[in-house]
């Protein structure tokens, strides 16, 4: 059995209001997996090597729920638009170059190993309709050595010609990719995409339906991202009260594998019902709900009704990879809810740490905690200190989320291996 022991400041979430931190704590990983988290070494390990970071701290990687790969290099740019102006200019022009192979493979592997550089372990993946494209992402995927849940989009109306399927063959490719993929990794899997409700005909989602029930896989999708959105779904399913509704009725809801939604940001009593039934998991993404002013997820009082809840960068809605800082955005988003609604209490630094490392790391398993029995999947980052004047472990840490980058992360490890976001981007360009 391979026994590897690390040393440092240790921070983990044991619940959602509450941190869990071992100042120049051990951490003890057998085979990948955390067998043990110590203020003092136990003795049978003591004949062992310590890999010491002095003051830095071990902390969870961070899991990016939402991201759109084909978006990449829209980071930044088209942020004047709203979001249906900013998909017609920017975003389906740019999707539907995917349809060159070649051209997935030169942006692919940067969207993989920016990544790892910004310490996002684990991925759940838009990308799109092109099934060889999806398969190559899906194959630097495994190669990469990231977890991941990635696929094919749909979408087969309202979307611009020159980038929209036939009803039928995106069923039938969808299934050809799930088949040919499911049983490749343990790490990396398929999951059903479509891109959201006023793209998909009640046809397509149907047929969909019947693969998640046919393969037990998951669902990614965008939910109420924006009044307009969430307006124009209910008036094309009509027999729906809600956005929610309309996969729920579809049989999307049906596989065993995760179900998650991107934003939820104005969800009604039928979604609240949805996401407790079927543990289904929401996703904030602060930058892009700014970005596309879509408004500001009610974190906390959703988390009150019951929802799991994670966070995404939803590059390139958003425009930077970072969990980090979305942990810092969405409490920045919160301050302003509160502000605005009097009844709204704000989330504090605890509750956006659990949202970036534990919730969205249980959708791959045990991962999100540096805790017994939990996969090392973990980062090593900068203790953020100022010459002259020291702050306390858990302030070192909101530092890092405020002001921090990939520069401050040291080490990066998936099932207590260590990778290289740089030796990583070679492998995959070489291939
Ligand atoms: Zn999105």
């Amino acid at each position: 059995m391979a026994i590897s022991i690390y040393r440092g400041n240790i921070i983990s979430s044991r619940s959602w209001d509450e941190l869990d931190v071992h100042e120049r704590g051990y951490v003890v990983v057998e085979d990948g997996i955390i067998s043990g988290v110590h203020d003092e070494l136990p003795e049978e390990y003591e004949k062992y090597d310590i890999c010491d970071y002095g003051d830095r701290l071990i902390i969870p990687a961070f899991s990016d729920l939402h991201m759109h790969a084909p978006q990449y290099v829209e980071r930044g740019v088209g942020m004047d638009c709203l979001l249906f102006e900013w998909l017609n200019t920017y975003t389906f022009p740019q999707e539907s170059r995917f349809a060159d192979r070649n051209y997935a493979g030169v942006i692919y592997p940067q969207v993989i190993r920016d990544f790892i550089r910004h310490g996002s372990l684990q991925v759940n993946l838009f990308s799109t309709i092109h099934y060889e494209a999806c398969d190559l992402l899906f194959r630097m995927l495994i190669d990469s050595g990231l977890y991941a849940y990635a696929g094919k989009i749909n979408m087969d109306m309202n979307s611009p010609e020159y980038y929209v399927e036939d009803t039928e063959e995106s069923i039938r490719e969808t299934e050809r990719f799930i088949k040919e993929h499911i049983d490749l990794c343990n790490r990396v899997k398929p999951i059903i995409i479509p891109r959201f409700a006023p793209t998909c005909s009640k046809k397509l989602l149907k047929g969909l339906g019947e693969l998640c029930r046919k393969y037990d896989v998951g669902i990614h999708t965008h939910l109420v991202e924006s009044k307009a959105e969430a307006a124009w779904a209910r008036e094309l399913f009509p027999m729906c009260t809600s956005d929610g509704e309309i996969y729920e009725m579809t049989g999307l809801l049906q596989g065993s594998g995760p179900k998650i939604f991107a934003h939820v940001i104005f969800p009604t009593e039928t979604e609240d019902r949805i996401f407790r039934q079927y543990s289904a998991v929401s996703v904030h993404c602060p930058d892009a709900t700014t970005n596309i002013t879509a408004g500001i997820m009610p974190v906390t009082s959703l988390h009150e009704k019951g929802y799991d809840i994670a966070i995404g960068s939803d590059v390139g809605g958003g425009h930077f990879f970072g969990i980090y800082r979305q942990i810092s955005r969405a409490l920045q988003l919160s301050k302003m809810k509160e502000f605005y609604e009097e009844d709204y209490k704000r989330a504090v630094f605890a509750n956006a740490f659990y949202m970036a490392t534990a919730a969205g790391g249980r959708v791959f398993g045990n991962i999100g905690k540096i805790e017994k029995g939990y996969k090392f999947n973990a980062l090593v980052i900068d203790n953020m200190q100022d010459e002259g004047f020291r702050i306390p472990v858990l302030e070192a840490l909101e530092r890092f989320c405020y002001i921090g980058d990939d520069r401050n992360i040291r080490e990066r490890f998936i099932d207590g291996v260590r990778i290289d976001p740089d030796e990583v981007y070679r492998k995959l360009i070489e291939k």
